[in-house]
This record gives structure tokens, C-alpha cells and sequence, in this order.
């Protein structure tokens, strides 16, 4: 007998082929199709993406499983649809571009939905189900592994947006971590995917704040070899506005120059700490602690002790009374 997520899956596929076919054939799919235009997206890349459109409408989704109550039930485990305190069931996405979210086998799990202009919230996400788990998938990851077998680099980005502009200019590894900060799974998910992990989130407060967060949450799990770096886009942009203004060759020269973990690390600390009462050096090495790896560890250390202008770690050591871990 199937496993009863198997339905699930073979539902939210459906479901997906059911947006997918709004776009083309909805009496407002002129709207969506502006819109698509308006942000500069090809049909190619919507078709590669599997966009499409949950029309103005209750009974969009719900209106294709009217003789099955298994099937409505499956819906609302699945969020797409929402039941009610009197238990009626109506479509959670209504005049939405939607966004697919597959595994990484290419099942279709969640959606993200975007409003078609001003409105609020933005983005409607489908809720945590048996079959999506948030903070386990990167959007785009199954695209990605699709396009390129081995990828040499993995950008991660904030956005459904980024990810689609970005592929759209020839930048097919980018992948999004949903809207909430990338989690350790996530992050151990990209260290999988390739050796290096670029992390390139909106030029914002919330963007370089959610830098520090990944850069927290990747020390303990980096092994040596993993390279972690970080772009910083200029004030107000995001990858998909810049990749737009400024073009593909532009976007890659600020891969190639993105800023390496140990600096991200240590010049952030220089702002808010100081050298000359160890301030900076307590708070890095609490940080470099959580640094698993005993070689990484050491080579975090040798670092610091060079910028501090020590001789060795060692001496850092020394100075600052921390024991390493017995390795
Ligand atoms: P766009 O370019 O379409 O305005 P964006 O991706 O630049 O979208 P941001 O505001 O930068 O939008 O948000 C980044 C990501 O955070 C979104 O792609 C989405 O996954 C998530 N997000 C944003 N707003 C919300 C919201 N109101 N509820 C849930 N998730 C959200
Ligand atoms: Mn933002
Ligand atoms: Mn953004
Ligand atoms: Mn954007």
C-alpha cells in the first residue's frame, strides 16, 4: 500500500499543475503575465521554475476536489487549503504568483505566493505540513541540481525573486532559505552541495544581520576546506534588482571578491570591540570555541593572533587563558 504522505505529493503536484495552467488559460492571466513582464522574467525561466497563478478565488483549488472529501482533507494537512472554526474549506493562495517548492527529488511540497503588486502580506507561505518542514529545503536546490551535476559554488539568497532573476541571468547555483534565517540544516545542506557557500543577502540591516547569523551557525559544522564567504550588496539592493541594473559578469566579480568568513568575522567584531583591553579577543575566541574542527579551529586561531599582532596561537592562547579542546 502507498505511504499516505505518497498522496500528499501526488496532490501538491497536482495542485501545482493547477496554477501552472491559470496562468495560461485564467480570464486574468493578463495581469500575471504584466507583472511577469514588469520584473523582466522570460517565459522559459517561469516554465523552468514551474510559476504560475492561484486566480481571485475561494474556490480555485478547492473547486477541482469538489466530489472528494479524502482529497479536501489531504488538501488542508497540506495547507493549501484552510478549514474554518464551521469547517468550511476555501483556498489559502488567492490572486497570487506562485512559487512551487520542490524537494530534492523534485516533489512539489509547499508554495510561496506573491502578491501581484502593493498588497500585504507580500509573501504567503504554505505552513509547516508532514510533507515541509521549512527550515530542512532550500528553494531552487532542485533546480539547481538539475542544471549542474557537481557545482563549484552555492549562492544563498533571501528570495524566490533572487533566486529566478539570478537564473535567469546565467547564475542557475543560487538558492533561497524561505524567509526565515538560514538554519544549521540548511547550512549543512549547502556545505553537501558544494565546497564553497556564498552568502549574498539583501543590502539592509535585516541582510547583514542575517550574515552574522549564518556565519554563527556554520562554525560549528565547517570542516577544513569548506569555504564560506559573504557579499554585501550595496544599500537597498537585493540580488535580483542588482543582477537587473548591473548584469551577470557584474554579479560574479562580487562572488569572486566576496568577503572571506575570517574577515567577515574579525572586522565586524572591530566595530563594536576593542584591541586594546581584549575585549575582541575574548569575544572572538568564545566564537572560534564553537568551532568543532580542530585544524579549522587552529587555522581561526593563527588568524586572530595575527591581526592582535601575536606571534602564534600559542601565544593568543597564553594571553587570553583559553584552553582548546583536547583534540
Ligand atoms: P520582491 O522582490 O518580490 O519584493 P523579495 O524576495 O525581495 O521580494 P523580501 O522582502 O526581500 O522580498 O523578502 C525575502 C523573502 O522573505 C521572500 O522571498 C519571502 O520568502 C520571505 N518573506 C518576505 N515577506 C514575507 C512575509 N510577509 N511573510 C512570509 N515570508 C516573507
Ligand atoms: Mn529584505
Ligand atoms: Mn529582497
Ligand atoms: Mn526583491
Amino acid at each position: 500500500a502507498p505511504r499516505p504522505s505518497q498522496d500528499l505529493y501526488e496532490l501538491m503536484e497536482q495542485v501545482g499543475r493547477y496554477y501552472q495552467a491559470q496562468l495560461r488559460h485564467h480570464a486574468d492571466r493578463q495581469k500575471v503575465i504584466d507583472y511577469l513582464k514588469g520584473r523582466g522574467l522570460s517565459g522559459e525561466v517561469v516554465k523552468k521554475f514551474r510559476i504560475g497563478f492561484a486566480p481571485d478565488a475561494w474556490d480555485g483549488v478547492l473547486s477541482q476536489h469538489r466530489q472528494s472529501k479524502d482529497e479536501q482533507d489531504k488538501l488542508v494537512e497540506t495547507g493549501v487549503l484552510i478549514q474554518n472554526d464551521q469547517g468550511r474549506r476555501y483556498d489559502r493562495f488567492r490572486d497570487r504568483l506562485m512559487f512551487p517548492i520542490r524537494d530534492r527529488r523534485g516533489r512539489v511540497i509547499g508554495f510561496g505566493g506573491r502578491v501581484l503588486g502593493d498588497g500585504t502580506p507580500k509573501y504567503l507561505n504554505s505552513p509547516e505540513t508532514p510533507i515541509f518542514h521549512k527550515g530542512q529545503e532550500l528553494y531552487g536546490l532542485y533546480e539547481l541540481k538539475q542544471a549542474i551535476r557537481d557545482p563549484q559554488q552555492v549562492v544563498v539568497v533571501e528570495g524566490y525573486m533572487d533566486v529566478v532573476a539570478l537564473a535567469q541571468y546565467g547564475i542557475d547555483y543560487a538558492v533561497a532559505s524561505l524567509g526565515t534565517s538560514t538554519t544549521a540544516e540548511q547550512m549543512q545542506l549547502l556545505q553537501r552541495t558544494a565546497s564553497k557557500v556564498v552568502c549574498c543577502y539583501d543590502g539592509d540591516r535585516a541582510g547583514r544581520e542575517a550574515a552574522w547569523r549564518a556565519m554563527e551557525t556554520a562554525l560549528p559544522q565547517l570542516r577544513p576546506g569548506d569555504q564560506l564567504a559573504f557579499v554585501f550588496l550595496p544599500d537597498g539592493e537585493d540580488p535580483d534588482s542588482f543582477v537587473r541594473q548591473q548584469g551577470k559578469d557584474a554579479f560574479e566579480a562580487e562572488l569572486d571578491k566576496a568577503t572571506p568568513l575570517h574577515q567577515f568575522l574579525f572586522d565586524t567584531l572591530a566595530q563594536s570591540h576593542r584591541v586594546e583591553d581584549g575585549s575582541l579577543a575574548k569575544r572572538a575566541l568564545t566564537l572560534i570555541e564553537t568551532v568543532k574542527d580542530s585544524v579549522l579551529q587552529e587555522t581561526l586561531l593563527e588568524n586572530l593572533a595575527y591581526r592582535l599582532r601575536l606571534n602564534s596561537a600559542a601565544e593568543l592562547k597564553r594571553k587570553f587563558g583559553v584552553s582548546s579542546r583536547p583534540s
